[in-house]
């Protein structure tokens, strides 16, 4: 059981984390095409130096009480609606900003310990 899963690059090297969403899981009950993880890269892959626009985060090096600067914000246009995300992550505490479209917004809530495997046998996809 873990909060943040690693993600490697092809070297082996440390390059993002991600995490289970408990907002995105919330909006995900009603919308079965939303994956409630995000992903926070930390390093550029080095064989990919250009690899994506992405932003690169600070993380604070405690995978049990991660905190991530700056915010993180996702957002997913459905055509029927937007969805919107947007986070501080703090100490293992995600606080979710108020221009969130999910029902955890406004609130502080602690980051989700998970098993990977687990969640994707009950959050499979049909
Ligand atoms: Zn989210």
């Amino acid at each position: 059981m873990e909060i943040l899963q690693k993600v490697k690059d092809l070297d082996d090297v440390l390059v993002g984390y991600r995490f289970v969403c408990p907002g995105c899981a919330e909006a995900a009950k009603t919308n079965k095409r939303l994956i409630p993880v995000h992903y926070i890269t930390v390093a550029r892959m080095a064989r990919f130096p250009e690899s994506e626009g992405r932003p690169i985060w600070e993380f604070n090096g405690n995978e049990e009480k991660p905190t991530f600067t700056p915010s993180i914000k996702c957002e997913i246009d459905y055509f029927d609606h937007l969805h919107v995300c947007h986070s501080y992550v703090t100490d293992g505490q995600i606080q979710f900003l108020h221009d969130c479209t999910h029902p955890l917004k406004g609130q502080t809530v602690p980051l989700p310990e998970y098993d990977i495997k687990e969640w994707k046998k009950a959050n499979q996809k049909d």
